[in-house]
Parts: structure tokens; C-alpha cells; sequence
């Protein structure tokens, strides 16, 4: 007899749900989950196999809770002037989020983010038993200040998630929403900035914010721009007080020593590692436009990805790609598609085999 896990005696509210899926198919261009499709030049992996190498000897001892070199390298890349005490991090900004959540949501609490938003929100916020609010965007998927407080004064969530620049759209999100929405909750905001390395140069951070807004933690990650997806590592900063809440939440040795000797070698390389983030993002530029040359509709995308409406049949599109050997995303918005860039190869390979659909 086959059971579901439905049939068990799982928590109520799980009943039905269905798991983070995008699918993982080993089609020769893979553009569906916003990776970095350059692969991590030949002196980083050196340098990171002869970290790796020396740490497996030690193998034996639990590696450092704190994770305090890979926290100072975090601070140093970040700026700002940041130190170690305002830097958190764990196994990818999903886990970074999973902490966040689990100290400030919770049972009887309300998460707000703004849809469509990143998948895994209502999702993490779920797992804390907490109860997830999509609140609403205005035109092309825009956010401005007075929306966003309305319905956060309306909301009163115990935290809000702003995705920034927003997946799965790619829309930016000026400063003064953040500092507005700050100003109208007594909650924590969270500034999810995955993306922030696609932004244009002159764009500033929402770490500029921090400074005197405690109830602020601006998390990013190690998956998009500096092509470490593999490796799960994400980070945060926020005030030190926030960051000892996140210490009754995660697990003891959550950052494997492998895990932080790797991350620590990438980060002594960041220029390296960030190098191929302008030709990414002149390929995302490239496809926006041809995208309109196709009749298309491309949204504005501070990302490596690009959403575009005006697709007849999504699900159609998707098979006749996937046909082909590429991989997008159909994000789950009628007439609406989402494509990451990836090397000029398999761009071009996408944007040839869109060209060529009779439909
Ligand atoms: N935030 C956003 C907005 C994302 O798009 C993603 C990945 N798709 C993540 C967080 C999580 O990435 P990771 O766990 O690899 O750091």
C-alpha cells in the first residue's frame, strides 16, 4: 500500500503542500535557478582544494561554532564599516532566512513579504508555524513607500521580507521604501539582496541603512554573484544584539569546517570571483532586448535573470525549450516566464531556440 505524506501524522497545516521544486534536469544549458553559470576559475578551486586538503585532517574535532575568520572575511568584503559581531552566516541565505525566521516568527506570528516574491518565503515562514501575508505590488511589479506602509500598517507583521532586487521579477527597490517600511513597523524588516551584485555600480545597499536601525538585517549570498551555489553559504548583517538571537536558533557547528575553509578561500579571491558578474549582466541586458525585438515583454531587471510576459503558453514554451536542451522557468505567473543569463554561449543558445518557436 502506498501512503502520502499527507497520511501521516504530519503537522495540519502541511497537509497539501507541495515542497520547493524547480526542476534539476541535466539538459546542456541550465537556466531556471539564477545560478552562475561560469564555472570557478582554475587558481580559486586550487586554492580552495589546498584549503580543503589541510582541513580534512582535522576532520576529527568539531569545526569553530563562531565561524569568527569566515564572519571577519564576510565584514571585510561587506565594508561599511562593519565588524565580525554584525556578520552571520550559514548554509546558504536560505538557512541564513530559516534562522531569522525561526528566532522572530514563530506560532502566532505574521510574515509579510510583497508577490509574487521569492518561492521559499511563505515556505520557511510555514515551517515556523508562523502565518505568511503576500501583500500586493503596483505596476511592472513596483513598490513604492506609501503601498508598502499602507499595508504594513494594515499587516502589523512580526517581520517583513523585502526581496531586493525582487525574484522573480528583477524589480528594484529604492532605499526610501526600506527606511519607510522601517519607520512603519515595530517588527523586523529584512532585506533580502541575493541579487545585489547586478545592480548597477552607483546602486546603494540597504547596508547603508543599518546604522542606528536595529530591527534591520540586509542578508545575502555566496550563490549568485561569486558562483558558490554548491558550496551553500550565505551571510547577514544586522545590529550584534540581532545576531545573538540567531545564536538560540541554529544548531551547534552549523557551518561544517570544510564549508568555512572554502568560503574563507573564495572570499581571498572575491575580485576573481566576481569577475564575470558585468559580462552576466551584459548578457542579461542582451536578452531584455531581444526580447522585445521578439515582441516580448521584459520587465526591468537589477538581477541575472530576466521575467518577461507575452508568452502565449508557458508551460508549452517550457517543453519545446526543454526539447532543445535548455531549461527555464515557469514562474507560476499566467503569460509569464522567467530566464537567468548565463555565458554568451548559452544565451545566444536560448534566445536562437526562442526565435525559432512557431507560437
Ligand atoms: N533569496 C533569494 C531572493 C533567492 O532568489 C535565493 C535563491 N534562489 C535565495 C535567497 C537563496 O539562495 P541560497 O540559499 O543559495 O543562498
Amino acid at each position: 500500500m502506498t501512503i502520502s505524506f499527507s497520511d501521516l501524522p504530519i503537522r495540519d497545516e502541511f497537509r497539501g503542500m507541495t515542497p520547493y521544486g524547480a526542476p534539476q534536469a541535466p539538459l546542456p544549458v541550465a537556466l531556471n535557478v539564477n545560478e552562475n553559470t561560469h564555472p570557478i576559475p582554475d587558481d580559486v578551486a586550487t586554492d580552495i582544494v589546498d584549503s580543503v586538503s589541510l582541513a580534512v585532517r582535522d576532520l576529527n574535532r568539531y569545526p569553530d561554532r563562531e565561524f569568527s575568520l569566515l564572519r571577519e572575511a564576510f565584514a571585510g568584503y561587506l565594508g561599511h564599516g562593519l565588524s565580525a559581531e554584525n556578520v552571520w552566516a550559514a548554509n546558504g541565505s536560505n538557512e541564513v532566512l530559516q534562522h531569522i525566521l525561526q528566532a522572530f516568527a514563530g506560532p502566532d506570528r505574521t510574515v509579510m513579504g510583497f508577490g509574487p516574491t521569492y518561492s521559499m518565503y511563505p515556505l520557511l515562514t510555514q515551517a515556523t508555524g508562523a502565518q505568511w501575508f503576500a501583500g500586493e505590488r503596483g505596476p511592472d511589479f513596483s513598490l513604492t513607500a506609501a503601498s508598502a506602509v499602507a499595508q504594513v500598517e494594515e499587516v502589523n507583521p512580526n517581520v517583513i521580507l523585502l526581496c531586493a532586487p525582487n525574484n522573480p521579477t528583477g524589480t528594484p527597490l529604492p532605499l526610501d521604501v526600506i527606511a519607510a517600511v522601517y519607520d512603519a513597523t515595530d517588527g523586523i524588516v529584512v532585506v533580502d539582496e541575493a541579487y545585489f551584485e547586478f545592480a548597477p555600480h552607483d546602486a546603494p545597499s540597504a547596508l547603508t541603512l543599518l546604522d542606528g536601525r536595529p530591527r534591520l538585517v540586509v542578508s545575502r549570498t555566496m550563490s549568485k554573484a561569486f558562483a558558490f551555489a554548491g558550496a551553500r553559504v550565505g551571510y547577514l548583517a544586522a545590529d550584534p544584539a540581532f545576531i545573538d538571537a540567531l545564536r538560540l536558533v541554529r544548531l551547534p557547528y552549523h557551518l561544517s569546517s570544510l564549508t568555512q575553509v572554502a568560503a574563507l578561500a573564495a572570499l581571498r579571491h572575491a575580485d576573481t570571483m566576481l569577475a564575470t558578474v558585468d559580462n552576466i549582466v551584459e548578457q542579461r541586458d542582451r536578452i531584455s532586448a531581444t526580447l522585445t525585438a521578439l515582441g516580448y515583454r521584459p520587465y526591468e531587471s537589477w538581477t541575472n535573470f530576466v521575467l518577461f510576459g507575452g508568452v502565449a503558453d508557458p508551460q508549452a514554451t517550457f517543453l519545446a525549450l526543454y526539447e532543445r536542451g535548455i531549461l527555464i522557468r515557469d514562474v507560476g505567473i499566467p503569460g509569464h516566464m522567467r530566464v537567468s543569463a548565463g555565458t554568451e554561449e548559452e544565451t545566444t543558445a536560448f534566445l536562437d531556440a526562442l526565435a525559432s518557436l512557431e507560437f
